[in-house]
């Protein structure tokens, strides 16, 4: 059965995902076209009966923050108790040697060039949410399977239901274990290349990350001078989520990474769990795991650089497209900036029916070498907090004494350093890079 909707529209697009990048498009679409009169109807079907309410906290950058200000939710945000970010330098993280069963030291009290804002996921969808116009309708319970495309130019979607719904463009913004990126690197294995089989699913970075949270308040009361009440650290991370402290520990096998995960990605799991792996670090850290409210243990996943974004009317979005590991916490924000983009891409006045596929490209041109550095980044990163880096390998047989102060303080002003592209430019500037790319075509 075809979906009735999408029928009388100029352009119809369909979005496979209502997660943070499915609803940011949503949301641009809707205003992009109010303002500009394009004609688009905008369906997003969502897999699961309702909009996600998963995950923790998301830090929005300088980038995404402007975006978000450009959908005019700086007043919501305010409204809802949280303090929007600052131009200027702000104090970030508290880097921390922690895995050693004496007391720790901190190494790097990191000076960021922007101060973040960090939403609770669900707040920034709900906020997302209430910026769809009636043009744009959310189906939930609709788990897309695979796409097929057709002569015309058109796209049909298929749901686990039987059912189909169908569009000019769709875009996958379904997540690290995309269908629409499976599908579409699947379709190009068979009929043009064996090597595009690796796109299909991602690859396991023999990384968990153990997520919870805890009261703060009642935390307090019981260690009123615990150090995460104060500021937060890494690698086992703390952050202030709103009455909460959220906690994550991430525990890294690198011999595993590329090796296939077949347990459940996420897992409820017990605090034992958690409090055996952290055993011989610093006894502070002990009381916070303890407190941990049902942690989670949550398998990471990246999906390998991709040589496009787009194939033909399908175009992935978000971590469909760049499923990065979130040792920057950027994979939201990317999410962001990518649905900007091209929504403003789809609405501008020359992405007619009939150069859709060029128009995409240089979406795919623009978004594909900003948001894979971002994976690299973040890839870098973790391999630090872990000192697991080239540079910075203190876990080798050479290093069994572990890191000295000195070499840590050294990889601090390295981990110092990549963050600085996150207060560069602006994502206004590369709208304007698109618009004379698409101009250029006409
Ligand atoms: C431990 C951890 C910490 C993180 N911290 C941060 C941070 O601080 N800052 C930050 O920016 N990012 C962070 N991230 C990354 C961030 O959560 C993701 O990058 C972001 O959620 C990606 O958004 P998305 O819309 O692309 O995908 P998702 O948010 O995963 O949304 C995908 C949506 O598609 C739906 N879906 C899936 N399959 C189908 C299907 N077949 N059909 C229809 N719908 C489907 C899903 O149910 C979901 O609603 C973190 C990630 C992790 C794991």
């Amino acid at each position: 059965m075809a979906h009735p909707t999408s029928t009388n529209s100029k352009l119809t697009i369909a979005i496979a995902g209502c997660g943070i990048g499915g609803l940011t498009l949503g949301a641009f679409l809707s205003k992009f076209s109010a303002e500009n009169g394009t004609d688009i109807q905008v369906d997003i079907y969502e897999s699961k009966p309702e909009v996600s309410t998963l995950g923790a906290g998301v830090g929005i950058w300088k980038h995404s923050w402007e975006v978000l200000q450009e959908l005019g939710v700086e007043e919501d945000v305010i409204q809802r108790g949280f303090k929007v970010p600052k131009e200027g330098e702000a104090h970030g993280p508290i880097f921390r040697k922690s895995d050693q069963f004496t007391d720790g030291y901190d190494f790097h009290n990191h000076i960021m060039p922007y101060g973040p804002l960090g939403l609770p996921r669900p707040v920034l969808l709900d906020i997302l949410r209430n910026q769809l116009s009636d043009r744009c309708t959310i189906h939930t319970s609709k788990r897309l399977t695979h796409y097929t495309s057709d002569a015309e130019g058109g796209v049909t979607l298929h749901f686990h239901d039987n059912s189909t719904a169908r569009a000019n463009v769709l875009v996958g913004a379904d997540g690290v274990h995309s269908k629409t990126r499976g599908c579409m690197f699947s379709t190009l294995s068979q009929t043009q290349s064996k090597d595009f089989e690796k796109y299909i699913e991602p690859m396991w970075t023999g990384t968990f990350a153990y997520r919870g949270s805890l009261a703060k308040a009642t935390f307090a009361e019981m260690y009123p001078d615990h150090i995460a009440l104060n500021h937060p650290r890494s690698h086992v991370i703390t952050h202030p989520l709103g009455p909460n402290i959220g906690v994550i520990c991430y525990t890294s096998r690198p011999e595993l990474e590329d090796t296939k995960f077949t347990e459940s990605m996420i897992a409820e799991v017990s605090i034992q769990e958690v409090a055996d792996l952290f055993r011989n670090w610093e006894p502070t850290l002990i009381p916070l795991i303890q407190a941990m409210q049902t942690p989670n243990r949550w398998a990471i996943h990246v999906v390998r650089p991709l040589p496009f974004y787009v194939s033909g009317q399908v175009v992935l979005i978000g971590d469909a497209a760049h499923g990065m590991t979130p040792h920057q916490g950027v994979g939201g924000g990317q999410a962001i900036e990518d649905a900007y983009l091209l929504a403003r891409i789809l609405t501008y006045e020359a992405a007619s029916e009939s150069k859709l596929s060029a128009s995409l490209k240089v979406y795919d041109e623009i978004r594909r070498p900003l948001s894979q550095r971002a994976a690299e980044f973040s890839r870098n990163n973790g391999m630090m907090y872990e000192y697991n880096h080239p540079n910075f390998s203190f876990n080798s047989a050479e290093h069994p004494e572990g890191p000295s102060r000195e070499e840590l303080e050294e990889m601090g002003k390295e981990l110092g350093r990549s963050f600085l592209w996150l207060a560069e430019g602006h994502v206004q500037d590369d709208w304007v890079k698109a618009r004379e790319m698409l101009q250029a075509q006409v």
